[in-house]
């Protein structure tokens, strides 16, 4: 029995760590197989399936989106084996970068009239961490975090995210999303598996909610559910496993890794759940078939 790691984030879009030092961290961990889930973007497959190649770790490419959803929920859905070649994923990263660019500026515009020294300037280098060649990276609200800490105007990640940033914080701007109907479809047509990632973040107000949300996006041809999660205790994972064998879902499960974005979680682990390679595994039969 191997375990695996299909939920992990990298200096592609807002881990810690570049797409190869994700990978070679998954090999010390002991991880036979990784899916690297950058937010929409594909950016650091290349270099990660290169480097998995190296060290002989099985390498999955994802990617992870945001989509419409009521407050004060949020909907993630991963897309698993979408092909980079493919001229949908081309639009629809390029729409997602888009949502974003719309944000950024009045998020650092609110901080600006706040009395808070940041500029658009400094958000992209922290971004891009001096690599220009990340032009299509997306920038997100831990970037803002990363300086708002190193300035001091808060003590940590969270309590940047708790006053400025979240939902009700004093900088908070939303940006906009693909309907979850759009979503599914834009990830199916790359040649992707499209996944609900951490169903707890939904924020269903129980389990009747919960499973009507599923069975919604089930029937917009949702394909799988992560079962094992950072955020998922075992009462969620038992609630996700029932959903998985009701819809007839492919189960998945990662860590959500983002380096010292997110200092509590280390790679293949979800909140002391290991995931097997079986879960891997039925994801690259399912791919074969869909290439078939
Ligand atoms: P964005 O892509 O800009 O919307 O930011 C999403 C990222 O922010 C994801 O990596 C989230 O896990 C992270 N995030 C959201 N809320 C919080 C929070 N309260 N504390 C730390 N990170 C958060
Ligand atoms: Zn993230
Ligand atoms: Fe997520
Ligand atoms: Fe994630």
């Amino acid at each position: 029995m191997t375990y695996v790691d299909l939920h992990s984030h990298s200096t592609a879009s807002d881990g810690t760590f570049e797409p190869a030092d994700v990978v070679r961290l998954a090999k010390e961990a002991g991880l036979s197989g990784l899916a690297l889930t950058d937010h929409d973007t594909i950016g650091g497959v290349e270099e990660a399936a290169a480097e998995a190649g190296r060290v002989g770790v099985t390498f999955l490419p994802g990617i992870e989106i945001s989509a419409e959803f009521p407050h004060p929920g949020t909907l993630h859905i991963l897309g698993y084996g979408v092909d980079p070649a493919s001229a949908v994923l081309r639009e629809m990263t390029a729409q997602l970068l888009a949502g974003r660019d719309n944000r950024n500026p009045k998020i650092i515009q609110r901080l600006q009239e706040l009395g808070v020294a940041i500029t658009m300037g400094e958000l992209e280098v922290e971004a891009k961490q001096g690599n220009p060649e990340l032009a299509n990276k997306p920038v997100g609200r831990p970037h803002v975090a990363a300086i708002l800490l190193r300035k001091g105007y808060v003590s940590s990640i969270k309590q940047a995210f708790d006053k400025y940033l979240a939902p009700g914080g004093l900088a908070y701007f939303d940006k906009e999303r693909l309907s979850p109907r759009r979503a599914l479809e834009m990830i199916r047509e790359s040649g992707g598996i499209p996944v609900l990632a951490h169903p707890i973040q939904l924020r269903t107000e129980n389990d009747a909610q919960l499973d009507r949300a599923v069975k919604d996006l089930v029937d917009t041809g949702l394909a799988g559910i992560e079962v094992f999660h950072s955020d998922h205790t075992t009462e969620w994972v038992e609630k996700c496993t029932r959903l998985a064998e009701r819809y007839g879902l492919l189960k998945t499960g990662g860590s959500d890794f983002h380096g010292s974005n997110k200092k509590d979680i280390a790679l293949g682990w979800a909140h002391g759940q290991r995931v097997p390679r079986e879960f891997l595994d039925a994801l690259l039969e399912r791919l074969a078939v869909l290439s078939r």
